[in-house]
């Protein structure tokens, strides 16, 4: 019998792939520490962050189950059907993810291959429900306010600031995961090394989120992902578990100069979006544009590989942020802790074997997805507008 080994891991980054991975790492028996430079979203006040809720699909679901989480996700998560497009007029189209059925399981925790579904899951329910699940295995812990700020790569230490005390101190491990998010430290260090290849698009369009509050939330077609498809830019929403759902605009930076006066918010939503007006309020909607100071901007990150030296690794949007409207960056970033554990049991826990593996096997596809995230920015756009046409015309011609 082969003696189990018991390796010292450090996993940067307590967000979504970080605080997954360490119950991946957990569950195989090592050592995590995993250092987060917030302070603990369990307890904090108000958790910054990007979006309010994300689809969870099947990548995801399948690094949850692995871990035992699927169930515990789902329950408090929204099942959607399939996109609800909305035209000018305030006329929708469904399109199902399932066309077979068309059909929705509401307990539906299982693989099937035709009854398909997202779920719109909250970002901070997720992040609370995976840290503590992480923290339930003896030989992890979690410290916050400490933030990565530097790493010697000959040494294989990396140096973290305790924000609280403002002092640094040096850490090593036999692993070093980098899960620390589309503005990686841990990548940006690695970009000094050689023959790291690195390259960053920041697209024109930037988004603002909206909400439809939990007493109109039956107003609008539930289950589904809704869209509002105008050609140039676009408008989405997803169910939140309070019966609130959450909106977000997305749009060229220029167009929302036109959203800085009352009269310019109220004229551009009767114009563009007229039917989800009663939805959010009018009043609130002049509230939001005319505090708003920027809107949040959308990074798309490719780097190669995802490691340096023989145990430094970066996962999640560290290695590969995508732009949102694939709905795969989190789900790609779960199939990464996925992936990496797969590795780890396949060659014997030899890190540097599957350092050199993950980099190998996994950068085409994640950067596959990030293209695929870029294109289905057109799609959602434009295209689908296309085919909600398409769709009416051929049922008006049934
Ligand atoms: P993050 O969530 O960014 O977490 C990184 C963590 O590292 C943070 O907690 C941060 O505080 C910490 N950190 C950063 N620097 C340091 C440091 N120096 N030291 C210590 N800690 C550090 N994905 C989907 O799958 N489905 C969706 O529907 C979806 N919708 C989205 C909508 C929007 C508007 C956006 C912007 C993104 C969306 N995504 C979606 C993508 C998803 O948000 C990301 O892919 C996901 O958050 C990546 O998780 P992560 O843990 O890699 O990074």
């Amino acid at each position: 019998m082969t003696e189990k080994k018991n390796i010292k891991i450090i996993i940067i980054g307590g967000g979504l792939v970080g605080s997954l991975c360490a119950s991946f790492m957990g569950k195989r028996g090592h050592d995590v520490a995993v250092y987060e430079k917030r302070s603990d979203i369990r307890t904090a006040k108000l958790s910054p962050g990007r979006s309010i809720n994300l689809a969870l699909s099947h990548r995801g679901r399948r690094a949850l189950r692995s871990v035992g989480l699927e169930n515990e996700i789902l329950k408090t998560s929204i099942p959607m059907k399939g996109r609800l497009l909305h035209d000018l007029t305030g006329k929708t189209t469904s399109i199902p993810y399932d066309p077979v059925t068309n059909e929705v399981k509401f307990k539906f925790y299982g693989d099937s291959p035709t009854k398909l579904c997202i779920y719109s899951v909250g970002r901070n329910f997720l992040n609370q429900t995976l840290l503590r699940a992480a923290e339930k295995y003896p030989n992890v812990k979690l410290y916050f306010n400490q933030k990565l700020v530097s790493s010697n790569f000959n040494q294989g230490t990396v140096t973290l600031l305790n924000t609280n005390t403002c002092e640094t101190y040096e850490e090593v491990a036999e692993l070093i995961i980098g899960a620390d998010g589309a503005f990686s430290s841990l990548r940006r260090l690695m970009q000094q090394t050689p023959l790291f290849d690195f390259s960053q698009k920041y697209i024109q369009h930037g988004y603002v989120e909206l909400s439809i509050p939990p007493e109109r939330g039956h107003l609008i077609t539930p289950n589904h992902l809704h869209i509002w498809p105008r050609g140039e830019f676009m408008m989405i929403a997803l169910p939140n578990q309070d019966n609130s759902w959450t909106l977000t605009l997305f749009m060229p930076f220029d167009k929302f100069e036109n959203l800085k006066t009352e009269e310019g918010i109220r004229k551009f939503f009767w114009e563009t979006f007229p039917d989800s007006i009663e939805l959010i309020e009018e009043n609130e909607l002049v509230r939001v544009f005319t505090r708003l100071n920027n809107p949040s901007t959308l990074v798309s990150v490719k780097c190669k590989p995802y490691h340096v030296g023989s145990k430094y690794l970066i996962i999640g949007d560290a290695a590969h942020a995508m732009v949102p409207f694939y709905g795969q960056g989190m789900n790609a970033g779960f199939e990464d802790c996925f992936l990496l554990d797969d590795l780890l049991g396949k060659l014997d826990e030899d890190i540097q074997k599957t350092v050199n593996q993950f980099s190998e096997s996994r950068v085409e596809s994640a950067q596959a997805i990030c293209d695929l995230a870029m294109y289905n920015y057109e799609e959602m756009k434009s295209l689908v507008t296309k085919l909600t046409y398409r769709i009416r015309r051929a049922l008006d011609n049934a």
